[in-house]
């Protein structure tokens, strides 16, 4: 991370941090297909994994520890599973040489180096962190003194939640890849933008540096 902040420190670029997990890359449909290969299933129940996933032979629904420990599995073989979001790299990409892009994914640091080759596979070139630690504390010192108009991108209230309550002048955009569990989650709340798309979150943030410019 800290070689990110010194990089970030002598930019004055608007700043677009970026989750991975249903927002760069799918991830709910892969962990379904991953679920399956193993005789699991992930019913949309509700917005949650926990309590959704039941055996398939006898529909038992899997233990807290059971789903923790099918997602720590997965994340070991997500380069075998996990695909891009529609149009996330082209959207991206179009931001590439006016703005920073930093990833920041909550996943267990242990996975880092086969989740940078997932990116890299895909052409997802930025840097990335990876923690278990609240999001709004790093967002804050990734934005840090500089100014600068920045963007937060995830799936989950939460994560958008501590980035407002540490960095309040961030555009807080919601998106999630996954059609079927979007309309399954609860509203973001004030402030946080939903967006429908790639394509939308697109126009937010270039409406967002084009009013803070
Ligand atoms: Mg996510």
């Amino acid at each position: 991370m800290n070689d990110i902040l010194a990089a970030l420190g002598q930019s004055c670029r608007p700043l677009i941090i970026c989750d991975i997990d249903e927002v760069v890359m799918e991830f709910l449909d892969p962990f379904q297909a991953y679920l399956a290969s193993i005789e699991y299933r992930l019913h949309p129940d509700s917005f949650k994994l926990t309590g959704n996933i039941r055996r398939i032979a006898d529909n038992v629904c899997a233990t807290k520890e059971e789903c923790a420990k099918f997602q720590e599995a997965f994340f070991a073989v997500q380069d075998q599973w996990q695909k891009p979001a529609r149009n996330a790299r082209i959207v991206l990409d179009g931001f590439k040489d006016d703005a920073d892009i930093v990833f920041l994914t909550a996943m267990p640091p242990r996975h880092e180096i086969v989740r940078r080759a997932l990116l890299d596979l895909h052409e997802f070139h930025f840097p990335m962190i990876a923690t278990e630690d609240a999001k709004g504390p790093v967002a804050a010192r990734l934005i840090g003194e500089r100014g600068v108009p920045a963007v937060f991108i995830d799936d989950i209230h939460t994560n958008l939640h501590s980035v407002r309550t540490h960095a309040p002048g961030c555009l807080l955009i919601n998106l999630m890849a996954n059609d079927v569990f979007r309309a399954l989650a609860p509203d973001p709340g004030e402030r946080v933008v939903k967006a429908r798309d790639w394509d939308h979150a697109g126009a937010l943030i270039r409406a967002h540096f084009k009013a803070h410019a």
